[in-house]
């Protein structure tokens, strides 16, 4: 074949719904200058073996997914020693007329750790979660030789993970010694870390946090005090809160998109040996893909970035700079309360009390809930303070981003500002060393990222989006 005869990829699954597979395969056709596709093709599970029958004449390769994995075995006509012992396959290669499995989650999975900074081996690894992702964690922690516990709500799905992974192990990891798994259910997981039980690494493969229900967290953050690195498979949104959740803590973390890449140039490989290298290490197409997926996702799958912090933090100036090199829209909180309103915010405060502003405040974040597009929201400086407004962001998929600005840089910016409420009346410097004081442990405890925010507004910006995912940040992930 050559850069003029097409080579025809796919992906069978039930339901697909929306896959960036299409993309990353379009890209590392792209990359070596080979013609293709790669198709979506939706297929429930009784239509599978006439779909196979279909497509092995006329497709390169495909991809499995839910619910096909172990349901694909049975037509194929080799299997690959490592993809039998997972006993799952998510490559299928078609040659000659003859169809091959592979699988690249495992090997995807692992390059992914690696590049996150991250380690399997003696130790103990948590896994979240008895589906399909889990058990290749499971498979990959245990063969390592770490003590891997499997948490899910339902233990006898986890002691089932468990005893099946032990029995594709052969009762040993891959230095012989006897493997080690252990089920629990997710409610027992606070006292154990209570008890003392510690985790060096804790694998999140439910689909608790994903977009577009962004609020969840998969365990209470008590859990996060025993755990020394996080990866969360989930990748869209590209931090989930439990990923800035453990990042707030400074516990390494990282989300689950170089999982998804590197499993599909793994594939690529498979199905192309004629072909170089896509993605060969150290190769800036890389970063571009990556930036290429990023940028999809935040435009697909829409969220509110919120942006808190105290007066004359930066949130205005910040947000707009935020929401242009985003390229979407921005929305001011305080801007919608006095449209709402009628009435400037000093004028709500004069008028009507602290209490009807908040009130407005509020109302202002419910009506952002959800948005069809991804903004960045400059919120007023108490706006996220209470519990019930931080609740209103999570549940309308918003997460949001402490700007953290010094005092020193405060009093500088807001210096003789007399349109602020606060600032007006007798020494107002005073007031607001309180109020500063006061309020940022809340803002901290709040917000679900937080970044330094007395530098040159571009900084700021690129903090935030290392932060919330949106960028490359070093090692594990995180602000500088
Ligand atoms: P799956 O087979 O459907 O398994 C999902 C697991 O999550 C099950 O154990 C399920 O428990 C559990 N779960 C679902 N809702 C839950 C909840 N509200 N609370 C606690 N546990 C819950 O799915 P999968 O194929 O393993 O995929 C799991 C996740 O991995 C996906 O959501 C996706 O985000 C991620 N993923 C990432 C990649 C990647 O390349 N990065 C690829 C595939 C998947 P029950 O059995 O009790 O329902």
């Amino acid at each position: 074949m050559s850069a003029s005869d097409p080579r025809r990829f796919g992906l069978l699954g039930h339901p697909l719904g929306h896959s960036l597979s299409p993309e990353i395969h379009a890209f590392l056709l792209d990359q070596v200058g080979q013609e293709g596709s790669y198709a979506l093709y939706d297929t429930p599970p009784d239509r599978l073996g006439e779909t196979v029958g279909r497509l092995r004449g006329d497709l390169s390769g495909w991809n499995c997914t839910i619910p096909h994995k172990q349901a694909i075995l049975p037509y194929l006509d080799a299997v690959e020693p490592a993809a039998a012992r997972y006993g799952a396959v998510n490559t299928v290669r078609c040659r000659a007329g003859r169809l091959e499995g592979f699988n690249s989650d495992g090997p995807g999975f692992r390059a992914a750790l690696a590049a996150a900074g991250m380690h399997l081996g003696p130790g103990r690894a948590l896994v979240v979660g008895a589906g399909g992702v889990a058990r290749m964690l499971a498979f990959e922690a245990a063969r390592e030789g770490a003590e891997t516990w499997v948490a899910a709500r339902d233990p006898a799905k986890a002691e089932a993970l468990c005893a099946d992974t032990a029995r594709a192990l052969g009762g040993r990891t891959d230095a012989g010694a006897p493997v080690l798994l252990r089920a629990a259910a997710l409610s027992d997981l606070p006292v154990a870390i209570a008890s003392g039980v510690r985790f060096d690494l804790l694998l999140q493969a439910t689909p608790v946090g994903m977009w577009p229900e962004t609020s969840g967290l998969p365990v209470p953050l008590e859990v996060l005090g025993g755990v020394r690195a996080v990866y969360d498979t989930i990748y869209n949104p590209l931090a989930t809160r439990l990923v800035l959740a453990a990042r707030r803590l400074g516990i390494p973390a990282a989300g689950g998109l170089g999982m998804l890449v590197e499993q599909a140039a793994i594939s690529f490989r498979l199905w192309n040996p004629d072909l170089p290298d896509p993605l060969p290490p150290g190769d800036p197409a890389r970063h571009a893909l990556y930036a290429e997926l990023r940028r999809a996702i935040l435009h697909r799958s829409p969220v509110n970035l919120v942006l808190a912090g105290f007066m004359g933090a930066g949130k205005t100036t910040v947000g707009l700079a935020l929401a242009r090199r985003l390229d979407v829209s921005f929305s001011d909180l305080d801007g919608l309360v006095e449209a709402a309103a009628g009435r400037t915010v000093p004028e709500i405060f004069r008028d009507s009390g602290e209490v009807e502003f908040r009130r407005l405040e509020r109302a202002a974040l419910v009506s952002l809930a959800r948005p069809d597009r991804t903004r960045v929201v400059s919120a007023g400086g108490g706006a996220l303070l209470s519990d019930e407004a931080a609740a209103i962001v999570h549940e309308g998929r918003g997460l949001s981003v402490l700007l953290d600005a010094s005092i020193g840089a405060i009093l500088e910016r807001v210096a003789g500002d007399g349109s602020r409420p606060l600032l007006a009346g007798p020494d107002p410097e005073s007031r607001v060393r309180a109020l500063w004081a006061e309020r940022r442990p809340r803002y901290l405890a709040a917000a679900d990222a937080s970044v330094p925010a007395d530098g040159p507004v571009e900084r700021v910006v690129d903090d935030i989006l290392m932060a919330l995912g949106l960028e490359e940040g070093p090692v594990g992930g995180g602000p500088r």
